[in-house]
């Protein structure tokens, strides 16, 4: 029995009566990947859907729950069922997931500590994650140059998070030993310890990991026709780095070249030490590619310099153009727990928003759907129209530089952003 549903189909209406619309409700030939997910962000994706999809879209998905409890009540198996799915339909839109640790156990009644859903869907995909914040006017960027949003895109596979460390005694000798096929055993001296106790560790990483990153950065780049940086510390690592630099270098001259250029893109590559002292002093506008480890630590320093994880969206794409949009943050639990107990809530939206219309866009173009993806871009401006008419919620109300500016809550955000959407549309 599969675990998931299409959403019936409504006939066109040419008078939409929901709402005074001049518009028949956007028809969609394939669906898309529906993954609900957790706490307020859960509350927060009934309302997106509710006020400024559904109302236009002649909506088709197909719906899985990634919700903490239809997770342990399938023991984890519609995570996986979702990322098929999204193999086979080539969009989806995930809502942010509980991953569970100690707390979430005991909170949740779990007869396991499920793996993040996250996770999961990657490796199935064998996708990259590309973060890019979302620009406003009134939210300025703290380094001052950047007029253009940076995306981030993450190697997320081995080096220092699949490690072998060791602290080793005085006196010790320490070596990389690597035995083939044969037995045959390959040995090279790390250290030899004398005069004090230290430490050692082993990374790998494997070409076929490396490949897949660089094709669906190439990819990503063709389709967001933004260049590509990339960056390793290659003069000192002369074989791992310079791996990872062979390997982009090789997949870009016999798969991407032309393609770049007919784009009008670049493919760029430098030291990461160069690469930061650039990308300080850009206006930003690209995507740039990072190591695992240089991927965690820049993601969060371009999110912070950008202003706010709230307003940052995340997609992963797979090296054969699978696409998986969703917000950057979590699932906001301080929120939910105001919002349980009645309180106003005043959670912002746009990343969980960006993640529908990004998705919607994608099936567009690739469904021939110009209305769905122009539906998209119009919602987009909706919403970024309602922050620099100065609406917005109260993380952005702190940030926010507007003279005249109000805080909303959740709801009425929603609310704002479609008026000025049905304006949009009947324009
Ligand atoms: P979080 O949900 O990102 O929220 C941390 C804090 O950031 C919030 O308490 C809030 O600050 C602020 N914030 C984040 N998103 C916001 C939004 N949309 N609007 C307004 N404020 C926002 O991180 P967390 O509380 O550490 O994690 C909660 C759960 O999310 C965890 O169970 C974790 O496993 C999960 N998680 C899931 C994903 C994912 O599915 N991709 C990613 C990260 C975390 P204030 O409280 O100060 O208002
Ligand atoms: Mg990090």
């Amino acid at each position: 029995m599969p675990l998931s549903f299409l959403a019936p189909s409504f006939p066109v209406l040419l008078i939409n009566p929901e709402r005074k619309i001049k518009m028949a409700k956007i028809q969609m030939t394939t669906p898309l990947v529906e993954m609900d997910g957790d706490e307020m962000t859960r509350i927060i994706w009934k309302m997106i859907k509710d006020k400024l999809i559904l109302p236009y879209v002649d909506l088709k998905t197909e719906y899985y729950d990634l919700g903490l409890e239809y997770r342990e009540k399938t023991k984890d198996q519609v995570t996986i069922d979702s990322a098929e799915a999204t193999k086979k339909y080539g969009v989806a839109v995930k809502c942010a997931t509980i991953t569970p640790n100690a707390e979430r156990v005991k909170e949740y009644n779990l007869t396991q500590m499920w793996k993040s859903p996250n996770g999961t869907i990657r490796a199935i995909l064998d996708g990259t994650v590309f973060r890019t914040p979302i620009l406003v006017k009134g939210i300025t960027p703290y380094i001052s140059t950047w007029k253009k949003p940076i995306t981030i895109a993450r190697h997320a596979y081995g080096d220092v998070y699949k490690n072998t460390e060791m602290v080793v005694a005085d006196g010790s000798k320490a070596e990389l030993v690597v035995t083939d096929k044969d037995g045959n055993e390959t040995r090279q001296l790390i250290h030899e310890f004398s005069g004090s106790d230290g430490i050692i560790q082993g990374l790998h990483n494997i070409d076929k990991s490396i490949g897949s990153f660089a094709r669906a950065c190439f990819n990503f780049a063709l389709d967001a026709k933004k260049d590509l940086w990339f960056a390793t510390k290659d003069t000192i690592s002369k074989k791992y780095d310079h791996r990872f630099k062979d390997i982009f270098n090789e997949i870009f001259e016999n798969e991407y070249k032309e393609k770049f250029e007919k784009a009008g893109i670049e493919y760029f590559y430098t030291l990461i030490d160069d690469a930061v002292a650039r990308v300080v002093r850009s206006d930003g506008g690209y995507i740039w590619a990072c190591k695992n480890y240089d991927g965690d630590v820049m993601s969060d320093m371009v999110a912070t310099a950008f202003g706010s994880l709230a307003m940052m969206t995340s997609v992963l794409v797979s090296p054969d153009g699978i696409y998986e949009y969703e917000a950057a943050h979590g699932t906001v639990q301080r929120h939910y727990y105001k919002y349980l107990k009645g309180e106003t809530t005043s959670t912002n939206s746009v990343a969980t928003l960006f993640a529908w219309t990004g998705a919607l866009r994608k099936r567009g173009e690739l469904d021939g759907n110009a209305e769905l993806s122009s539906f998209a871009d119009k919602l987009e401006k909706a919403t970024i129209d309602t922050i620099e008419d100065g609406v917005m919620t109260g993380d952005l109300y702190l940030l926010s530089t507007l003279e005249n500016k109000t805080k909303v809550d959740s709801e009425t955000f929603l609310d704002e952003i479609n008026k000025r959407l049905e304006k949009l549309i009947n324009a």
